[in-house]
């Protein structure tokens, strides 16, 4: 089974209205070229609908960073996933380690979130990943286990196409550290041998698996060549268009190097 590789696009807490406006003007027509590759741009709330305005029927799909797994009701502050919905959001990011770090969610919470997204059919990048200090302590595979094992759980009978994970090593993220691509690509093997064992080989041949972690022009090439690894999550480096049109051309060209 091929997977069509991912490059998504993390903007976090930046970018107002007219900025969304000129990136995703200067973003459209270079993408249009990248076929091969699902592009995702995961904007603030505020963008969202004029993002996916602008997208239309392109190939770029708007997403949003989070959501809250009830429909509707005293929830302060939340958006659902029908108001997702009725900006035309395709996809979220789910479990990002900012949202388990800063705001307390818990493997609870993600998992209801990657549940009703993927029951809505917006499709949940479910973000998982080990803190420096659990990798140190050679604990990276008893949190990243149990992170995804969580959200297998909530999922019931779901298609592995409908939803993705982000391997995304804490220590990674926004730091200029990259984890080397061969952790990565250890990890990714991982995390795709418990989808096998406890999904069986279809669902976990069909879920696209990222990476995440100061990912950049320079050092994307190398992390796309890497079997099992179908894309990445982007934050920092697809601020500017520039930079993230070069990180959707290094996944189409690691698409045309398998085809060769
Ligand atoms: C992210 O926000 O998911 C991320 C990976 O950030 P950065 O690329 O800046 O490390």
């Amino acid at each position: 089974m091929t997977r069509r590789p991912m490059m998504a696009a993390n903007w976090k807490m930046n970018k107002t209205i007219r900025e969304a406006q000129e990136y995703t003007a200067a973003l459209l027509p270079r993408a249009a070229d990248s076929e091969d590759v699902d592009v995702v741009v995961c904007v603030p709330f505020t963008c969202l609908h004029e993002v996916g305005r602008m997208a239309g029927d392109s190939t770029v799909i708007a997403g949003a960073q989070n959501f809250y797994h009830e429909d509707s009701g005293a929830y302060t502050g939340e958006v659902s996933a029908p108001m997702l919905l009725d900006v035309e959001a395709g996809a979220v990011i789910v479990g990002h380690s900012e949202r388990r770090e800063v705001f307390g969610e818990t493997d609870d919470m993600v998992a209801r979130k990657a549940k009703r997204a993927v029951e809505a059919g917006i499709l949940p990048i479910v973000c998982v990943g080990e803190t420096k200090e659990e990798r140190d302590a050679g604990d990276m595979w008893e949190k990243v286990s149990g992170q995804v094992g969580q959200v297998l759980e909530e999922l019931e009978d779901a298609g592995g196409e409908s939803l993705v994970f982000a391997y995304e090593p804490i220590w990674a993220i926004g730091t200029g550290d990259t984890a080397t691509p061969e952790d990565a690509q250890d990890a990714i093997g991982k995390i795709r041998d418990l989808l096998r064992e406890t999904q069986g080989d279809d669902f976990a041949a069909s879920v696209r698996i990222l990476y995440g972690g100061s990912v950049k022009p320079e050092n994307a090439a190398e992390i796309m060549a890497q079997e099992g690894i179908d894309g990445a999550l982007v934050g920092g480096a697809s601020l500017e268009v520039e930079s993230f049109v070069e990180l959707i051309g290094a996944a189409q060209n690691a698409v045309a190097q398998t085809e060769q």
